[in-house]
C-alpha cells in the first residue's frame, strides 16, 4: 500500500511586536499624564548591573532605548563583579529607600558567587517592576494586582492583540523560570488555558507541542522547536534569544522552517522583544500608582478606556 502523506499548507501569520509597542506608547503617553495629575512622582527606574554580562548589557541597552523613546528616566546604577552579597544587598535597600525611584530591575545573570535569592528577598515589592519577589509572584499566582514580569505580560499581551483566543485552548509553555514560563503558565490558565509545562525533564517535548493549540517558548535554545513538532495551524510565540553561528539573534523555534505549518508565530528579532521593555516602562509607572496608594491593590493592568489611544491596525 503506497502512503499517501497529506501536505497541509498553511498561511501563517506573522506576528511582529511593531504594532502593539505603537499601542503601548500611547498608553504609556497617556498613563503618564493621568500619573501626574494624580500627584505622582515623575517614574524612574534604576537598573543594577553587577559586573558585565553580555546579556545584561543588551537588555539594559534595549531598557535604555525604549525609555528614551517614552520619556522615562532610566537610571542605571553599577556595581563591579567583585561586588560582596552584603554589598549587593545594601544597594538594593539604598534604592528601595530613594523616593526618586518608582521602580528598580537587577539585571541577570549576576556574577556566579551572588545568589539571586538575595533581591528576592530585599527588593521593595511596590518597586519590583519585574514582579520577581515573592510579594508579587505570590499575588500573581494568587490572582490578586500585582507587578507582573514583563516578558510574558507583553507576550500576553501579544496574543490579545492579534485576537488570538485563549479560553480552553491547549496551551503548551516550553520552561518554567520564575520570570518566563511559569508566570506565563500561570497568566494563560487565569484566562481559562488548559496549560502544560514543560522543562528539561519532561518525557516528550515533541508530543506536547504536537497537541498544542499555542506554544509559547522560553527555553533559550535554538531549534528546539521544529516544524515536525507543530501541530499545522497552531500559534508559536517564541521567548528565545540565542545567537547563532553567524552572529545573529534567533529564537527557540526554527522560524523559516514553521513558515507554511504555523497558523502565528512571533519572528525573533522583532516579535515579543519589543514589547518586553515596553511593558517594564508601563510597570515602572504602574509602580508610580502603587507608591501613590502605597499599595499593590492599584496596580493598574489595564488603562481606563478613556486612557486608551488605539487607532492603528493590526
Ligand atoms: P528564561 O529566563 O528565558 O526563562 P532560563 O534559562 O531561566 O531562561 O530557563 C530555561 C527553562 O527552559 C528551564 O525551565 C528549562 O527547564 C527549560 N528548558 C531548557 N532547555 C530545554 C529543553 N531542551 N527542553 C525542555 N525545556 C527546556
Amino acid at each position: 500500500m503506497r502512503l499517501v502523506t497529506e501536505a497541509v499548507i498553511v498561511d501563517t501569520r506573522v506576528l511582529k511586536g511593531a504594532s502593539l509597542a505603537r499601542r503601548l506608547r500611547n498608553e504609556i503617553a497617556a498613563a503618564k499624564v493621568h500619573l501626574a495629575a494624580l500627584g505622582g512622582a515623575t517614574p524612574i527606574l534604576a537598573t543594577l548591573l553587577v559586573g558585565d554580562s553580555a546579556p545584561a548589557l543588551a537588555y539594559r541597552a534595549s531598557i535604555d532605548r525604549t525609555f528614551r523613546k517614552v520619556e522615562i528616566e532610566h537610571r542605571p546604577v553599577e556595581l563591579p563583579a567583585t561586588t560582596s552579597s552584603d554589598d549587593l544587598v545594601a544597594a538594593v535597600e539604598a534604592l528601595n529607600g530613594d523616593p526618586e525611584i518608582t521602580g528598580i530591575l537587577v539585571l541577570m545573570p549576576l556574577p556566579g558567587v551572588l545568589d539571586p535569592h538575595l533581591i528576592l528577598e530585599h527588593l521593595s515589592p511596590l518597586k519590583d517592576v519585574d514582579g520577581i519577589t515573592p510579594t508579587n509572584a505570590g499575588r500573581l499566582h494568587l490572582g490578586l494586582p500585582s507587578l507582573r514580569p514583563s516578558t510574558p505580560a507583553g507576550g500576553l499581551q501579544l496574543l490579545d492583540f492579534f485576537n488570538i483566543e485563549l479560553e480552553g485552548a491547549k496551551v503548551t509553555v516550553i520552561g518554567r523560570s520564575n520570570v518566563v514560563g511559569r508566570p506565563m503558565a500561570t497568566l494563560l490558565t487565569q484566562r481559562h488555558a488548559t496549560v502544560t509545562l514543560c522543562h528539561r525533564r519532561t518525557r516528550d517535548l515533541a508530543a506536547e507541542v504536537r497537541g498544542a493549540d499555542i506554544v509559547c517558548i522560553a527555553a533559550g535554545s535554538a531549534g528546539l522547536v521544529t516544524p515536525v513538532m507543530v501541530k499545522p495551524g497552531a500559534v508559536v510565540l517564541d521567548f528565545g534569544v540565542n545567537v547563532n553561528e553567524d552572529g545573529n539573534i534567533v529564537g527557540d523555534a526554527d522560524f523559516e522552517g514553521l513558515l507554511g505549518i504555523a497558523g502565528a508565530i512571533t519572528p525573533v528579532p522583532g516579535g515579543t522583544g519589543p514589547v518586553t521593555a515596553l511593558v517594564l516602562a508601563r510597570n515602572t509607572l504602574a509602580a508610580g500608582f502603587a507608591a501613590l496608594q502605597g499599595s499593590l491593590d492599584v496596580v493598574l493592568f489595564e488603562l481606563p478606556d478613556h486612557l486608551r489611544l488605539v487607532t492603528e491596525e493590526r
